[in-house]
């Protein structure tokens, strides 16, 4: 077994954590508590080319290891998570289109969002349509050589910011999840019908990473934006969120480390009764815990990332990695506020930023019951 990076993956942590620390850190507070969204970071990463890491060479990514872009995410995520989740997303709908697009579609959108041209859209979550995507309502009905798509989606993450959307509609109710396909909607080159980008939703947290209702109205789309074949898109749905799940495991990771590092240096300076905090063991056995927990959902998370990159079947693995590591860090970063105290409550330190962030992580790309539901179900049960 060998824990090692390649040295490829130590200059990818060392790039990304030079800029994290160094440019995102200090801009983070003023993107939550503003709202506002982190267009800098975008831009930074873009130049970098790692809004296309794991997107190959010939689509304009880097082509880099899964592990790579675990790594990519964690470092991002020590320094404003918000940003994590666009780069994310962003990713997993590039991904998508690589893994089951033609070759016109690959050449088509591919490149645009691997240069950081535009931002991707993932698009299955609806109101009625959850954790049980395979109840959704929205249709696609094939015209002649068009599809028209009507219905809503929900909670769609970049949908203000993005040009190439996925999305996941029904083209024969009747045949239930067989009847999901995948289409690939380009924002601009709308020609006929209405599609509306509702306002941000209003968030506990991650208040950087803009999330929107999308409404699809008579929209008309060229029968070639069908993404893989008919009845296929629950599938490429499901598989992108294999390695998004590794994405978001990776986002945990990272605010759970940062809440970690600030409560051993603060455990280390704080004192009371004439010593450091640190050295009363009710601190110090706190402080040990997350450590165990960090490190047991970095091991989850690599083995995940490493697998996808064997090509092995990981989709048990990316559901124990994402439950786990945004379950620690959920109580990582709840321990971190009871070490630093008083300022831990504050909004002038970012350990209340990283336990409201944390929340989301165990809801999206499927809530950690529906994880269980996925582990359960690999085993027979
Ligand atoms: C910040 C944020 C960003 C998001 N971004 C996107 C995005 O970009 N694209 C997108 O498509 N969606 C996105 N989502 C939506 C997200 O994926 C859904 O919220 C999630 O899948 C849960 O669906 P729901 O909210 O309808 O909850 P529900 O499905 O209604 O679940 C409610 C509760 O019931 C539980 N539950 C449901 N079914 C079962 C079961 N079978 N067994 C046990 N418990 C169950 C759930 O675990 C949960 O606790 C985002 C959500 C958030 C919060």
């Amino acid at each position: 077994m060998d824990f090692n990076l390649s040295e490829e993956e130590v200059l990818i942590q060392a790039t990304v954590h030079e800029l994290a620390q160094e440019k995102f850190k200090e801009r983070s507070q003023k993107i939550d508590e503003e709202s506002l969204f982190p267009e800098q970071n975008i831009k930074e990463l873009a130049e970098l080319g790692l809004l296309g890491s794991i997107i190959e060479e010939k689509y304009g990514g880097a082509e880099a290891s899964t592990m790579s872009y675990s790594l990519i995410l964690e470092e991002i995520s020590q320094a404003c998570a918000s940003t994590s989740v666009i780069v994310s997303v962003t990713t997993m709908v590039g991904l998508a289109i690589q893994r089951s697009g033609n070759e016109e579609q690959k050449q088509n959108y591919i490149p645009k969002i691997a240069e950081g041209q535009t931002l991707g859209a993932f698009c299955l979550t609806e109101p009625n349509a959850g954790s049980d995507p395979s109840s959704m309502k929205t249709t696609a009905k094939l015209e002649g050589e068009n599809y028209i798509l009507n219905g809503q989606k929900l909670w769609i993450t970049n949908a203000s910011h993005s040009d190439i959307f996925l999305v996941m509609a029904n083209e024969d109710p009747k045949l239930g999840r067989k009847g999901i396909s995948a289409f690939v909607v380009e924002k601009s080159k709308i020609k006929s019908g209405t599609f509306t980008i509702g306002p941000p939703e209003r968030k506990m947290g991650l208040n950087g990473s803009h999330t929107s209702a999308i409404f699809f109205d008579n929209l008309l789309i060229p029968e070639e934006n069908r993404l893989g074949g008919k009845g296929e898109g629950l599938g490429i749905a499901l598989k992108s969120l294999d390695t998004g799940r590794i994405g978001i495991a990776s986002q945990a990771l990272g605010i759970a480390q940062a809440a970690f590092d600030s409560s051993v240096n603060y455990a280390k300076e704080r004192e009371q009764f004439g010593q450091a905090i640190g050295k009363f063991q009710g601190v110090s056995f706190k402080i040990a815990d997350m450590k165990m927990k960090l490190d047991t959902s970095r091991l989850v998370t690599r083995k995940a990332a490493w697998m996808n990159d064997q090509g092995l079947n990981h989709t048990m693995e990316s559901s124990i990695a994402k439950a786990y590591a945004t379950e620690a860090a959920f109580d990582i970063t709840a321990q971190a506020i009871r070490v630093h105290g008083g300022m831990g409550f504050s909004k002038e330190l970012p350990l209340e930023r990283y336990h409201r962030d944390i929340q989301a992580t165990l809801i999206y790309e499927g809530t950690n019951e529906i994880q269980r539901l996925v582990i359960s179900r690999n085993l027979g049960l």
